[in-house]
């Protein structure tokens, strides 16, 4: 049964939060010839936008503001479709199917799906709380950021992860006096490989970023704002503005109290959907199975809060859709972009691909002879293959995946 004659097609969805995930999840309904009712419900002022740019282009002045919304308003002038901004919701009420917002309104639904996101993890340290220092996950924290760029300022990234060194790349390239400093002994400890850590580390001494490795962070000292950041070595970097990047949480909060399984995220299945037959999440808020790993996954990525989102559509639309794929990401960083196709946690054997001399190289991640993942450096073709060979999961040539002549598509 389909269109107008199915009756789920006519139900009444909503969606609490208003980020990439939810945005996709109104577009794939409207695809789909949904004809019911979405109410989309956000706490920021904003549509639905990409979060990538603002770490890059958008942060650099390169991309105006316009270009981030992932639809122009005149698709939400739909009849169908209420947008409610500023909104925040405060709780799910399961046994009438409503939800309760902060403007005081009770809002019933057929179908809830939550795309609620992830939160920035804040610093608890002495200091923290001064002017100047910044956190980034929104369109309003880059335009804060933006307004310290100021000639010869003294900048301190606390956290090597993407955003970190993306932020501390684009700063450089401004003019900015850069240090990042990072607890761990390398740079994006947590995601790559050793290898690709020292190529990074590498570049971004190159372009006179001061990286401080294996340093903690104690506190920040100042005034009214901060002028300095004091270290686990028991010194103070002198600092004119401050982004901590230390990574993110995922905001839980609403379905927790509504007795929904949490565990590291609102659990779901592959079909996205949670204990409860009538809601739904997805996006960085989930934890889901990913049955080429064989285990519950938490992602921070855009591929899989649009892939989760199409899928949780095309469910609430009465299809059977099931949710599994390679998990990707990317990040750029002066002119390198690095594709990183799977997820690396338990490799037991790395083999690179080319000559990092040439900036253009892979790093292969094995376990048991199977490629689990591939990290590429300005390596796109390897990048694209690698996606279907870790999905395959056939054992692989070591010698034959280190020549770069070999095309991985060839591996197997
Ligand atoms: P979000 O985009 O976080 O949206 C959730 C929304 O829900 C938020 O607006 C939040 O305010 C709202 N909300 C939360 N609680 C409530 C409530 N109770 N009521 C109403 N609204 C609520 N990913 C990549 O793959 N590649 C990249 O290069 C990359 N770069 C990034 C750079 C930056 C600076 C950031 C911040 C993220 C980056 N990401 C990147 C991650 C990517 O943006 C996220 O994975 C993606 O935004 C997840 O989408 P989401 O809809 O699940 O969550």
């Amino acid at each position: 049964m389909t269109g107008a004659l199915n009756p789920v097609m006519s139900l009444k969805v909503v969606i609490a939060g208003a980020g990439h995930a939810a945005g996709q999840v109104v577009a794939s309904l409207k695809q789909k010839k949904f004809s019911g009712e979405i109410v989309l419900i956000g706490d920021a002022p904003y549509l639905p936008y990409q979060r990538p740019p603002l770490s890059k282009k958008f942060l650099a002045g390169e991309l105006s503001a316009e270009r981030l919304f992932f639809k122009p308003p005149v698709f939400y002038e739909d009849p169908s479709i209420e947008v409610m901004l500023d909104t925040r919701i405060d709780s799910i009420e399961r046994e009438n199917k409503s939800v309760s917002t902060s403007q005081n309104r009770s809002i019933s639904y057929d179908r809830l799906v939550i795309a609620t996101g992830a939160r920035v993890r804040r610093l608890q340290v002495p200091g923290a709380e001064l002017a100047g220092i910044h956190y980034l996950r929104t369109i309003n924290d880059v335009n804060r950021l933006r307004a310290e760029f100021e000639d010869g300022n003294r900048f301190v990234v606390v956290g090597a992860g993407y955003i970190g060194l993306e932020v501390a790349a684009v700063c450089r390239q401004l003019g900015l006096e850069v240090t990042v400093i990072e607890m761990a002994e390398r740079v994006m400890s947590r995601v790559v490989s050793p290898q690709i850590s020292a190529f990074y580390q590498q570049e971004h001494a190159r372009h006179g970023v001061s990286l401080r490795l294996a340093t903690g962070i104690t506190g920040f000292v100042g005034e009214d704002r901060v002028r300095g950041v004091v270290t686990s070595a028991n010194d103070t970097i002198e600092a004119d503005f401050v982004l901590v990047g230390v990574g993110i949480e995922p905001v839980t909060d609403l379905a927790d109290e509504a007795g929904l399984q949490v565990d590291n995220g609102v659990v779901v299945d592959d079909r996205c959907l949670t204990g409860d037959a009538d809601i739904y999440a997805v996006g960085d808020c989930t934890s889901h199975p990913n049955s080429i790993y064989g285990r519950r996954v938490r992602l921070e990525s855009v591929h899989n809060a649009l892939e989760q989102a199409k899928t949780a559509a095309s469910n609430i639309c009465g299809e059977e859709q099931h949710y599994s794929q390679v998990p990707w990401f990317w990040s750029d960083q002066y002119d390198l972009k690095l594709q990183i196709a799977g997820l690396s946690q338990g490799f037991d054997d790395t083999v690179i691909r080319g000559d990092p001399a040439q900036r253009s190289f892979a790093c292969c991640y094995l376990r048991d002879n199977l490629l689990i993942a591939l990290d590429a450096v300005n390596s796109p073709r390897d990048f694209m293959q690698a996606k279907n060979l870790v999905a395959e999961r056939k054992p692989v040539d070591r010698s034959r995946l280190a020549d770069p002549a070999v095309a991985l598509k060839d591996l197997v």
